[in-house]
């Protein structure tokens, strides 16, 4: 199997799933004309993080790293009317083009954006989260759980993306930062006590990856 096999796997099921979404088709085809990297999270993805928000019930939500805003509008749709996102972008440029986008997809209201370094902005922040999400710079992950777990609930979730890479975070002759940033938090949460996680894998047009999920103890 190969990429274009997943693409379509993707696209046969998001046709029953999720089907036309005239709103995140125009967010991305506009991100994309405005120079943004296509490292977002696919639709199949983002759908999963917004039934993950909905079925634990989160209400204040908290995601480390942007981009155009694919990823938080999704988990915006699964909120209740009451619940928040505290999204953190270190691109300014970046941030803007999110917060034109929350405002097409008419969730502008339930989302702060906070423009800086991840590391910073979240020792700002005060507890407590139900849910976060990682997806900013690959070799600070082990930082940004290691604030996560301060800023979570307990029984509350985190979620770090990128943490399988084409199976190359296994392959021990291969290393790159990114693959070093999934490896840190693997090593770091051997024996952790103040969290229970696994690995799934997802696969699908963006390839072979997956997400880490732990709960808090
Ligand atoms: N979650 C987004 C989505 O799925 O739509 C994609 C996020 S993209 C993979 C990673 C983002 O993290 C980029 O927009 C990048 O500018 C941002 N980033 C990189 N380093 C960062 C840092 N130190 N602090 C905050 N954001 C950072």
């Amino acid at each position: 199997t190969n990429v274009d096999d997943w693409t379509r796997s993707d696209a046969y099921s998001n046709s029953f799933l999720i089907g036309k979404d005239d709103v995140l088709t125009q967010i991305e085809k506009s991100n994309v004309a405005q120079g943004l990297p296509d490292i977002s999270v696919t639709p199949a993805q983002g759908k999963f993080l917004k039934l993950l928000v909905q079925t634990t019930g989160a209400k204040r939500v908290l995601e480390v790293g942007t981009l155009g805003g694919h990823s938080t509008i999704w988990m915006a749709r699964g909120l209740p009317k009451d619940g928040e996102i505290v999204t953190l972008e270190i691109s300014k440029e970046y941030a803007d083009v999110a917060e034109a986008n929350f405002k097409v997809a008419g969730v502008a209201d339930k989302i702060k954006t906070i423009v800086g370094p991840a590391i910073d902005t979240m020792s700002t922040l005060d507890p407590f989260f139900d849910f976060v999400f990682i997806d900013a710079d690959k070799p600070s992950n082990l930082a940004y759980f290691t604030e996560a777990k301060r800023l979570v609930r307990k029984g509350g979730v985190i979620i770090v993306d990128n943490m399988v890479q084409y199976g190359r975070t296994a392959d021990l002759n291969y290393s790159d930062i990114k693959v070093e940033g999934a490896r840190t938090v693997l090593k770091a949460l051997k024996g952790d006590k103040d969290v229970d996680a696994t690995v799934m894998g997802t696969v699908g047009e963006k390839g072979y990856d997956g997400f880490l999920y732990a709960v808090r103890n």
